[in-house]
């Protein structure tokens, strides 16, 4: 067992290869910028990581996602169907873009966009005007659709890319949480038109602070090189066609990339191992049910979440919590849902039930590469403690 005292953090970076020796490299030959072998290297390392043409590396997830949706064709007062379940990240986005998003519940298996529920608005709440396709309630045209692979699990997307065919709807995958995930033995990123990862601190790997958009068209491609360096047409007389952005990632941060995706095979073998033993030891736990990877899915289990059902189990997700982080265990409920937010529920319709239940019941608990069979029994432990047994 780990020292009762030392504090069990819920999912910090590991630094164990490279790092040091290329970060170096870039210090010693003055390559610190956004100009540099690492960023092109990283791009390419994603690109194939990830089963796709083409990668531009932005600095952080958040900007990949609004640079995509620009990419994809979505205009002002334009719709984008969107997780209701997920860190507000790609729903700020879509804002970002002057668009609305349109939150989706989760399905209650996966806990992913409801791929039903998609079906269900586009058959009943829209209709064709011409080339486009509308919202009956509020009048505007439905553009995209951004499913979010949350907590490592990919969303359902064979009959999600079926629908988008069938309404000629984009793609853009936020794939920020899956990186490394495969769905029908096809990676996350991809599945769709494009795709986004981030490499923020308590991503599977990090860069400190990273993004990166993906995509299989050289245009798209090229629109978001372009997009994300200032949308320079002549770099020498500095001359702009567009209002572009500065998300360039430098090249001291895609060294570190580098070094983090060398060691992505051994991260994911770590994140199955420690699914496989909570999995295990919660086996005989009463109302205690942890996440699992649908049938065809390589889940790259990012963050190890439970639901807690009071009723059965005999506490709440939030008592849990607490007391567990009383023994020193860092947990956290999953993301407040969208429909509640302050921020973003005006766009709410309807009841979500299953959104519902994931944010009162879900707990993460710590799932750091760098986590310890002692330290993981420590947690064990602790959680067990309290809750009913199966009878
Ligand atoms: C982490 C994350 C992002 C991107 O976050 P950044 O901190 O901007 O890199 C986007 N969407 C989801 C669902 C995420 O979890």
């Amino acid at each position: 067992m780990s020292a009762p005292s030392e504090r069990i953090p819920l999912c910090v970076p590991e630094i164990r290869g490279n790092e040091w020796k290329y970060i170096k490299d870039c210090l010693d030959t003055n390559f610190v910028s956004s100009v540099g072998a690492y960023v092109d290297r990283f791009e390419r390392v994603l690109a194939q990581a990830s089963g796709t043409a083409h990668a531009v590396a932005t600095v952080n997830g958040t900007s990949a996602l609004h640079i995509a949706l620009l990419v994809a064709g979505v205009e002002p007062d334009d719709e984008v169907l969107v997780s209701n379940v997920t860190f507000i990240a790609p729903v700020n986005a879509i804002r970002y873009a002057n668009a609305w998003p349109v939150p989706i519940d989760a399905e209650s298996q996966h806990w992913q966009m409801d791929v039903e529920c998609v079906k269900e608005f586009l058959e009943r709440s829209c209709e064709r005007r011409g080339e486009r396709l509308i919202n009956r309630d509020t009048g505007r045209r439905v553009r995209a659709i951004m499913p979010v692979h949350i907590l490592g699990h990919p969303v359902d997307m064979d009959p999600l890319l079926e629908l988008a065919r069938r309404f000629d709807l984009r793609v853009i995958e936020d794939a920020t949480e899956s990186l490394g995930a495969r769905y029908k033995g096809r990676p996350v990123g991809s599945l769709g038109d494009a795709a986004c990862f981030s490499f923020n601190g308590n991503k599977l790997i990090t860069t400190g602070a990273g993004g990166m958009y993906v995509t299989n068209r050289s245009d798209w491609a090229a629109r978001a090189k372009y997009l994300t360096t200032q949308a320079k047409d002549d770099p020498l007389e500095f001359v702009h066609g567009a209002v572009g952005y500065n998300y360039r990632l430098s090249n001291v941060h895609a060294a570190l990339g580098i070094a983090q995706m060398e060691d992505l095979a051994a991260r994911i073998e770590t994140k199955r191992h420690i699914a496989r033993r909570y999995t295990e030891a919660f086996a005989d736990l009463a109302g205690v049910e942890v996440m699992r990877a649908a049938p065809g899915v390589d889940s790259a289990f990012w963050l190890f979440t439970v639901l807690i059902d009071e009723a059965t189990a005999g506490i709440s997700s939030r008592a849990k919590l607490r007391a567990l982080a009383q023994a020193g265990i860092d947990t956290r409920p999953l993301w407040q849902p969208m429909h509640l937010s302050p921020v973003h529920q005006a766009q709410a319709r309807g009841a979500y039930p299953v959104s519902d239940r994931l944010y009162a019941q879900g707990l993460s608990l710590p799932c750091s590469v760098g986590l310890t069979d002692a330290q993981q029994d420590r947690v064990i432990a602790a959680f067990r403690e309290g809750i009913r047994r199966r009878s």
